[in-house]
This record gives C-alpha cells, sequence and structure tokens, in this order.
C-alpha cells in the first residue's frame, strides 16, 4: 500500500503518563502504517520540561506559530507533589496555558457523538462545540473583604491624571465585600475573530450570549463589539455558506440549548464557559469523548484531547496491570491536525484519511468494540470491553478494510 505523502509538517507536542502511552501506540498502529508522517516532535514530557528549563514549550509554540498546525499530548501540570515526584527544578506553569499566552487563541471544545451513548438531553443529536473566552473577568479580578461603614469606589485614571470616579456601594456597620473585573478591547475583539473563523472552518451556526441587558457596559460591550465585527467582516461570507450568527441574552440561550438538536458553537464569556464546558461534556456522556482545539485569530491551530494524563491508569499499567483507557479524543485531535494540514496544503488524500480515521473508530465503537469507560454507559445490546492497545488494533483493522 503507497503511503500518503505530507507537504509540511505538523507540530507533534508528546505528552505524559497513560496518554504518553496511548501517543506511541496511536503512531504505530494508526498513522505510520498509513501516512508518510511529516512532524517536528517536541517532547513535552515533564522530565524534558525540567531538563530544558520549559523552553521546549516555548519552542514548540513558536513552531506552531511557524506551520500553523500541531497535535498535543496531555501533559502534567506540576503542583507540590509533582514537584517531589518528580524531582523538580520548580513548578513550571501549564503547557497550554503557556501555548495559548504565546497563540493568543480561543478553545474550542466538542463531543464525539456515537451511537450506543446517549446524551442525557434527547434532544441532542449533533455536537455542541463550547468556545469559552479565556481571557480576563473574574480569573483576573481584584477583590476586597470591606470593613463596617466603609465606601467602594470604582476610579478610572486617564494618561493626563484626571480620574473618573463612581460610588460601587456604601457599607452599613457589617461591611461586606466587593469586587472588580476587567477585560480588553483587542481580546474581545481576537475572541470574536476566532469564533467566527471557527464557524466558517467547520461551517456551523455561531451562537453567543451575555448578560447584556443587566451589564448594560461590560456586558454589551462583548455584544457590540461582536456584531460590529461580524456585520464589517463576516456576514457576507457567513450568508454565502448559509450559517447564522446568532446573539441572544444568555437565560435564553440556556434555554434554546436544552431544547435544541445541536450541531452549533455556543461562544461564552469566560466564567459562563467554564460552567457550560462541564455541563455540555457531562451531558454528552464522557469526558473521554471530548475534544479540544486552540484556534488563533491569525489561523493557528492546535488540536488535543480534553482529557488530562489518566494518572490512576498509568500507576495501573506501571504496576504491570491491564488497563482500558479510551483514545478516542487523542485519535481525534490527530485526525483533527491532519485534515487541517490537508486543507491548508490542498491535500485531498489526507483530508480523505483523516475522514477515514474518524469513521473507523467511531465504526468501531458501534460495532461494540469499546473500553470500559464506554461499556458501562453504552446502551448497544452486545458489547465487547477490550485493553487499552486492542481497541487501538480493532480500529487499524476497520481503517485497512475501508482503505482496501
Ligand atoms: P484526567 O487525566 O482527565 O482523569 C480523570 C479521570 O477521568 C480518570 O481517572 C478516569 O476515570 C477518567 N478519564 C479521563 N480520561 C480518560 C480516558 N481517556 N479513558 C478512560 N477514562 C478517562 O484528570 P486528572 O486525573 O485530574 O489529571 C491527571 C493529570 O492530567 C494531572 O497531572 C493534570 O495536571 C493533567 N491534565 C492535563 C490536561 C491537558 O494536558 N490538557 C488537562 C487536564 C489535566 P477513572 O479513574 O474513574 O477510570
Ligand atoms: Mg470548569
Amino acid at each position: 500500500m503507497k503511503k500518503i505523502m505530507m507537504n509540511t509538517p505538523v507540530v507533534e507536542m508528546d505528552g505524559d503518563e497513560m496518554t504518553r502511552i496511548i501517543w506511541q501506540i496511536l503512531k504505530d498502529e494508526l498513522i505510520l502504517p498509513f501516512v508518510d508522517l511529516k512532524s517536528e516532535y517536541y517532547d513535552l514530557g515533564l522530565k524534558e520540561r525540567d531538563k530544558t528549563d520549559d523552553r521546549v514549550t516555548t519552542d514548540a509554540a513558536n513552531a506552531i506559530k511557524k506551520y500553523g498546525v500541531g497535535v498535543k499530548c496531555a501533559t502534567i501540570t506540576p503542583n507540590a507533589q509533582r514537584v517531589e515526584e518528580y524531582d523538580l527544578k520548580k513548578m513550571y506553569k501549564s503547557p497550554n496555558g503557556t501555548i495559548r499566552a504565546i497563540l493568543d487563541g480561543t478553545v474550542f471544545r466538542a463531543p464525539i457523538v456515537v451511537k450506543g451513548i446517549t446524551p442525557t438531553v434527547s434532544t441532542w443529536q449533533k455536537p455542541i462545540t463550547i468556545a469559552r473566552h479565556a481571557y480576563g473577568d473574574v480569573y483576573k479580578d481584584t477583590e476586597a473583604k470591606v470593613p463596617g461603614d466603609a465606601k467602594a469606589e470604582l476610579v478610572i485614571t486617564r494618561k493626563d491624571g484626571s480620574e473618573e470616579r463612581q460610588t460601587v456601594f456604601e457599607y452599613n456597620e457589617n461591611g461586606g465585600i466587593a469586587l472588580s473585573m476587567y477585560n480588553t478591547t483587542d481580546s474581545i475583539k481576537s475572541f470574536c475573530r476566532s469564533c467566527m473563523n471557527y464557524a466558517i472552518d467547520t461551517k456551523q451556526d455561531l451562537w453567543f450570549s451575555t448578560k447584556d441587558t443587566i451589564s448594560k457596559k461590560y456586558d454589551h460591550t462583548f455584544k457590540d463589539i461582536f456584531q460590529e465585527i461580524y456585520d464589517q467582516e463576516y456576514a457576507e461570507k457567513f450568508e454565502k455558506l448559509g450559517i447564522e450568527y446568532f446573539y441572544t441574552l444568555i437565560d435564553d440561550a440556556v434555554a434554546r440549548v436544552i431544547r435544541s438538536k445541536g450541531g452549533y458553537i455556543w461562544a461564552l464569556k469566560n466564567y459562563d464557559g467554564d460552567v457550560m464546558s462541564d455541563m455540555v461534556a457531562t451531558a454528552f456522556g464522557s469526558l473521554a469523548m471530548m475534544t479540544s482545539v486552540l484556534v488563533s485569530p491569525d489561523g493557528n491551530y492546535e488540536y488535543e484531547a480534553a482529557h488530562g494524563t489518566v494518572t490512576r491508569h498509568y500507576y495501573k499499567h506501571l504496576e504491570g496491570e491491564e488497563t482500558s483507557t479510551n483514545s478516542m479524543a487523542t485519535i481525534f485531535a490527530w485526525s483533527g491536525a491532519l485534515r487541517k494540514r490537508g486543507e491548508l496544503d490542498n491535500n485531498q488524500e489526507l483530508v480523505e484519511f483523516a475522514d477515514q480515521l474518524e469513521a473507523a473508530s467511531i465504526g468501531t465503537i458501534e460495532s461494540g468494540v469499546m473500553t470500559k469507560d464506554l461499556a458501562l454507559i453504552s446502551t448497544l445490546p452486545d458489547k465487547t470491553t477490550v485493553n487499552t492497545a486492542d481497541f487501538m488494533k480493532e480500529i487499524r483493522k476497520n481503517l485497512e478494510k475501508m482503505r482496501g
């Protein structure tokens, strides 16, 4: 069989623990037999991050900027216990945070939908993709406990030193609490453009919701910026594709989402996105079936699984016990990256391969062969539970059949 050629590399970022084990099997079984893989490899495993004082993470992010497409394995974000476990020089920051800071992107999360895993919300037939504005708001706020008989004020100081002062609240003898938070025009604009571009990319409607009726300056500014950019830069493109940009109040959006069939992108402010992405992920059935892609406003893409390194399974694996860890989200990270690479390079064969890899993976589960996490919740009548490696070997058999 002739292997599919690639013109440009994808940036490959290896990771930690169980997902690192999956990474190797996945490449050996599902990528390398079919594709003459061109990748620029960065080892983001914790040992290598420590060895390079985390420069390897920055290098990988810059490589994504250069080549436009990356695929990342889950990685450990060190805490005190990890510093001890790996004897680290310091407590490095989250690689995802570092990469996001360099690429300035928005994270889109979408579930993989298969027959037999029924969403809790019975009307949902297609995935709902959540886009969270991961910048500012309550995550970077300034908070205070206010003593009795005090006053809280919001002061804006201009460059010339002049001030605009507003009273937030005058407290009684029992005091209370106060909070201030911010966002920036630049960040909201880039969030907006990432969402609009991703809607075009995936040919899905884009919903956006805030609480603009109550927050007449803060949230309303998000609404206004989205509308302005849509009208000026995207309306025509959306109309041509037959997709829609739709703004509604967050309360109304929540009600509509629950009654919807799915199949759209839902853009949300930072806190709303944090909360709603967990709700949507849970209602679709399994964290192991959640994919994630970071899209930068200037068109760079980084694909990964939404879950972590599955530490509990890894420790079992180290003990020599058999594991049944679900590789679907990591497989879809690879198919997403290869499809995007194919689209950017006009490499139709690679795009087709990505489609086949996904179809073979979904087909495997729908034929009843799945890992333990899914077997526990699948409604299919006949199910076979397989271990980590055998699941990917089954997919390979399907893929070989499809490719003839
Ligand atoms: P996790 O790795 O997502 O795993 C939590 C639990 O969810 C697992 O113990 C397992 O449940 C289940 N699960 C997750 N993925 C699964 C899969 N593919 N197949 C089967 N079951 C799966 O989260 P964590 O244990 O909280 O975090 C572990 C490490 O991952 C941490 O060091 C953290 O820093 C890192 N992390 C990295 C990323 C990233 O790189 N994007 C994201 C999150 C966390 P059962 O044990 O019940 O089987
Ligand atoms: Mg959350």
